[in-house]
């Protein structure tokens, strides 16, 4: 019943126009199930044989974001049913998905990871590389993958300032690949960032999807 509460209680906080990934990796069937009654339909996960098993077992009409790092040699796994992958940060990977979406006859939504945290353990273009990409390929190239925005995770810190600035930094970003690249008003239109304990200020800071997982189904046990 938790999971029901604690849902209501931030789907309230958003608003309207931000939408909600529940980030269920890690967490059983039942935990999705009692979260889509209340009308959930976007669910989030991180590793690809994990989605595969839910997606088999689980109502046809959610939508499955693939929030983690990607593989190449995993893609054609999730193309067959996979809505959106946030967190493409090469080359490669863009081709791959591409080529698997293609097969697959369908349009895979990506988002464009940008690395704006301190730590350097987390993937991720850098601003210079994401720039330099998109100078030197034809998105034409492309025609199964929608790029939606871009994608960035804060450093993990108590530091609100710092969380905002790197929030702030992938807004700004964000705004002057829209400028430069995207002259059509509905591409390029989303920014995924926010987790449980930053999303907030996320929110503040221009998000317009939250991906958050502990404060809707409590911890992990890995
Ligand atoms: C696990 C994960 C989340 C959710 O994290 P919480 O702190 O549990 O909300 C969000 N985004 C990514 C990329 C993740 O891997």
């Amino acid at each position: 019943m938790a999971i029901v509460e604690n849902l209501v209680k931030i789907k309230n906080t958003l608003p309207l126009h931000v939408q909600l990934v529940a980030v269920s990796k890690f967490h059983p069937d039942e935990a999705i199930s009692e979260a889509y009654s209340e009308g959930q339909r976007i669910f989030g996960e991180s590793k690809v044989q994990e989605l595969v098993g839910k997606h088999e077992r689980l109502p046809k009409d959610i939508h499955w974001h693939f929030i983690g790092h990607l593989q190449t040699n995993k893609v054609k796994y999730i193309a067959p049913f996979v809505e959106m992958i946030h967190a493409v940060d090469s080359t490669n990977l863009l081709l791959e998905i591409q080529k698997q979406a293609a097969k697959n006859d369908r349009t895979i939504n990506c988002f464009f990871q940008v690395h704006i945290a301190r730590e350097d353990s987390k993937f991720g273009f850098s601003s210079d590389e994401i720039l330099q990409f998109l100078n030197s390929t034809k998105l034409q190239d492309f025609p199964n993958v929608r790029i939606c925005g871009l994608m960035g995770m804060a450093t993990f810190t108590n530091d609100t300032a710092q969380i905002r600035s790197e929030f702030k930094f992938l807004k700004d970003l964000f705004l002057k690949i829209k400028n430069q690249f995207f002259y059509d008003e509905n591409s390029f239109c989303h920014l995924s960032m926010g987790m449980s304990d930053d999303y907030q200020i996320a929110v503040e800071e221009g998000s317009t999807l939250v991906r958050i997982g502990s404060s809707i189904f409590g911890n992990r046990i890995y």
